[in-house]
């Protein structure tokens, strides 16, 4: 029986698939059918063997999403290697941690180059592919900060915030054309990202007495919000940023 859900034949670029949640969803699309083109820095060796193993295709482009010089060969490569391009996940991301009184322009700009320029650019290199085909779904990867201040984090929360106002925008452009875009705002998930926050006992124990599931979340449990936002089940989704959270938000 066919499903909206399924994502059979179709292509997905996911940044930063080497790890974390770029690695969750990499798998989570790739089951629901996706081929998959993992783009980053970093090998994707265990992504790779994982994709193998529900047998769906995969390929790897390297690359360094700190600048844009990149963009226009991920989206080319992708469609030399599976023929289209029908789903972009914005995932690649880093955070760097200082009071706002001494936050350095090279830790804002780094930050910004990979969470938010870079998100844009790419979105832009595979629209002038998806909006003549008249179909596609990006879907980039928010967070909390895309609606909360935090502490600590200047140039994340700046970038965050940032994205959901571009999802928002690239959605108005887009909608009518036939290309979904949306955003996925994870709360706390267990990755390289939050080491620093679990191995705080102070900060660990006061985010899980704020999670009303009352633990961190697991990549895996992005896969599902991943796979409808990128599926048919979808098409009339624009602009959302849909948290998956434990509750945070809700508090
Ligand atoms: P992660 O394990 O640190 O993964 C980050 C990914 O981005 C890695 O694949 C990393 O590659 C890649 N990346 C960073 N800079 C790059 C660059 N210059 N070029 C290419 N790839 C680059 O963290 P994560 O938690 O999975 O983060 C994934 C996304 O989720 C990020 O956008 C993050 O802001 C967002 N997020 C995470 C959480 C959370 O609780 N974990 C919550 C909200 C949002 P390398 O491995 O090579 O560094």
């Amino acid at each position: 029986m066919s499903s909206s859900f399924d994502l059979s034949g179709r292509v997905a670029v996911v940044t930063g698939a080497n790890t974390g949640i770029g690695q969750g969803i990499a798998i989570a699309l790739a089951k629901a059918g996706a081929s998959i083109v993992a783009v980053g820095r970093s090998a994707m060796d265990e992504t790779k063997a994982q994709i193998d193993a529900v047998g769906s295709t995969f390929h790897e482009v390297r690359a360094d999403l700190d600048s844009i010089a990149p963009v226009d060969d991920i989206v080319t490569e992708a469609i030399s290697k599976f023929g289209a391009l029908d789903i972009l996940v914005n995932n690649a991301g880093i955070i760097r941690r200082a009071d706002a009184i001494d936050f350095t322009e090279a830790d804002w700009d780094a930050v910004m180059n990979v969470n938010l320029k870079t998100a844009f650019f790419l979105s832009q290199a595979a629209a002038r592919h998806m909006l003549p085909r008249g179909t596609g779904k990006i879907i980039n990867i928010a967070s909390l900060l895309s609606f909360q201040g935090g502490i600590r984090i200047p140039s994340y929360t700046a970038s965050k915030s940032g994205l959901a106002g571009l999802t928002r925008l690239l959605a108005c452009e887009w909608a009518g054309k036939g290309v979904n875009v949306n955003a996925i705002a994870p709360g706390y998930f267990v990755t390289n990202n939050t080491t620093a926050l679990r191995e705080d006992p102070d900060r660990n124990a006061a985010i899980l007495g704020r999670i009303p599931a009352g633990r961190w979340g697991v990549p895996e449990e992005l896969g599902g919000a991943a796979v409808f936002l990128a599926s048919d089940a979808a098409n009339y989704v624009h602009g959302t940023v849909l948290p998956v959270d434990g509750g945070w938000l809700a508090r």
